[in-house]
């Protein structure tokens, strides 16, 4: 999947989490932070690609995005498209994030939040022909549905036309139909 469907599809699976687990108070530091790693999460997998956006924005981006695709990460939709991937990666941030003291921000939720926004871009490209391989060291790429014929070609007009107005309708659903949760959550439990 492109970018910018991983982008929407990290927020909404975040919007879900969000909406299921009950309130509690936070520092608008967290939330921003949250919103921020979900988006890091949702499009990290893809820096085993040389043309991954994070590499594009480099000036000797294409030979640097070379070296990490083959030589670090082994090529594309490998160890970064895996559940080993995820939990590096958390791991690392985890430790990241001990090396800062602050009583007003809440790490474990930003925490929670790079992760659901990474699980959703290993979700959203099991939907793709390519399929990805969740259980590496085992090299099998899965994906959903088993038939890859059935599956979305990465950047095709499927995804553009269908999938990802039907991620925005969904988030506009979620945003709705829980307008007063998100009401009684930027009044009640969002603090300074
Ligand atoms: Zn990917």
């Amino acid at each position: 999947m492109t970018a910018r469907t991983h982008d929407v599809a990290a927020i909404t699976f975040l919007g879900l989490v969000f909406v299921a687990s009950p309130l509690q108070k936070i520092s608008i530091t967290t939330f921003l932070l949250c919103v921020l790693f979900n988006q890091i999460g949702g499009v990290l997998p893809d820096i085993d690609q040389p043309t991954a956006p994070l590499w594009k924005n480099l000036p000797i981006s294409r030979p640097i995005g070379r070296i990490v695709d083959k030589t670090l990460l082994g090529g594309h939709r490998f160890i970064t498209h895996s559940l080993l991937g995820l939990f590096i990666f958390s791991l690392l941030l985890s430790l990241l994030f001990g090396l800062f003291k602050s009583t007003s921000i809440n790490f474990n939720l930003v925490l929670v939040s790079f992760f659901i926004g990474y699980l959703s871009h290993l979700v959203m490209d099991s939907f793709t022909k390519e399929g990805v391989p969740w259980l590496l060291p085992i090299t099998k790429k899965i994906g959903f549905p088993p038939l890859k014929k059935m599956r979305i070609t990465t950047g095709s007009w499927v995804e553009h036309l269908v999938v990802l107005p039907l991620l925005v309708i969904f988030s506009l659903l979620l945003l709705t139909n829980n307008y007063n949760l998100l009401l009684n959550f930027f009044r009640n439990y969002l603090i300074r």
